[in-house]
């Protein structure tokens, strides 16, 4: 972000210094002006309503929708809210026009995606690719599994889309439907690459610490449940686990999801959900044998 805000306050300012911005635009009775804002960093700024909320000087909470930004937005006007990845892709759709973009990706993925590889890889970084490559073709692209290992599991949009074991998304394509069909989703096509050898129950309950610190509070499934997942968890890799804590871990998950202003929730949910239906046995012999891991 430090690197971001200047590159973007150049880039307007050369802009208005050319009449790109501003009054008049180019002598064509448009007026367009373009303001560069920095957030306080909370992951929750990124829910649209919240963004506009902090926008306007408030807590970054999501709103009750509808109404939708489209009809009352930014201090209550129409406003549409994209995301960077969209204004990205805008230039060379206006250069090049719309076929040009579709020759790229599935019938119904079209274009193209900003993939974001992190995790256990040898070159993290985005890549922006045709939607619908072979998951096989991105981890090429990424330099392959880091030290050489073999692939355990991918959380192919963000930490809230489910995981998908090496043997499911190895026959994956990189699109919207065929992730939906694997049981998972695109999501933001953040895509988190997990070596064997990894503790699946040590990996949830980082994800689950992220989302209990960086829920807005203002509902009581997610503040009060995004503890519970955390706590849970921390007491079986702790070695205090119960048997019956599986069942309750599923069973807190599902009565957040669907029940939350925002999707925040179900984003909380999915991971915990996901990870016990996939890596069941490596929760039960963690409880079992007072926190030690199974990893594989
Ligand atoms: Fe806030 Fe969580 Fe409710 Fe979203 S789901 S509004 S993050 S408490």
């Amino acid at each position: 972000m430090d690197e971001c805000y200047p590159q973007i306050e150049n880039a307007l300012n050369e802009a208005y210094q050319h009449g790109l911005l501003g009054k008049d635009i180019n002598n064509s009775s448009i007026d367009f002006d373009l303001h560069n804002f920095i957030g306080a960093g909370a992951y929750i700024c990124g829910e649209e309503t919240a963004l506009l909320e902090s926008l306007e000087g408030k807590q970054g909470k999501p709103r009750f929708k509808p109404p939708f930004p489209a009809n009352f937005g930014l201090y209550g006007k129409p406003t549409t809210v994209n995301n960077t990845q969209t204004l990205a892709s805008v230039p060379m759709i206006i250069k090049n026009g719309p076929e040009w973009f579709k020759t790229f990706g599935t019938e119904k993925s079209s274009g193209t995606i900003i993939f974001s590889v992190s995790g256990h890889i040898n070159k993290p970084g985005n890549y922006e690719l045709p939607l619908g490559i072979p998951f096989n073709k991105l981890i090429e692209y990424s330099g392959g599994i880091l030290d050489g290992k073999k692939l355990k599991a991918v959380i192919p949009g963000g930490s809230s889309t489910k995981v998908l074991p090496a043997h499911i998304i190895e026959d994956c394509t990189m699109d919207y439907e065929s992730l939906q069909e694997a049981g998972s989703a695109l999501g933001t096509a953040a895509v988190v690459v997990i070596a064997e050898g990894t503790c699946m129950v040590n990996l949830l309950k980082r994800i689950s610490r992220f989302y209990f610190a960086e829920n807005c509070g203002q509902c009581t499934p997610c503040r009060e449940g995004t503890g519970w997942l955390y706590r849970i968890l921390d007491r079986i890799t702790n070695g205090n686990g119960k048997e019956s804590d599986l069942e309750l871990l599923v069973d807190v998950a599902n009565r957040i999801e669907g029940n939350t202003i925002c999707a925040f929730g179900d984003a909380s949910a999915w991971p915990v959900q996901s990870f016990i239906e996939h890596y069941y046995e490596e929760f039960e012999y963690m409880v079992k044998h007072k926190g030690k891991t199974k990893a594989a």
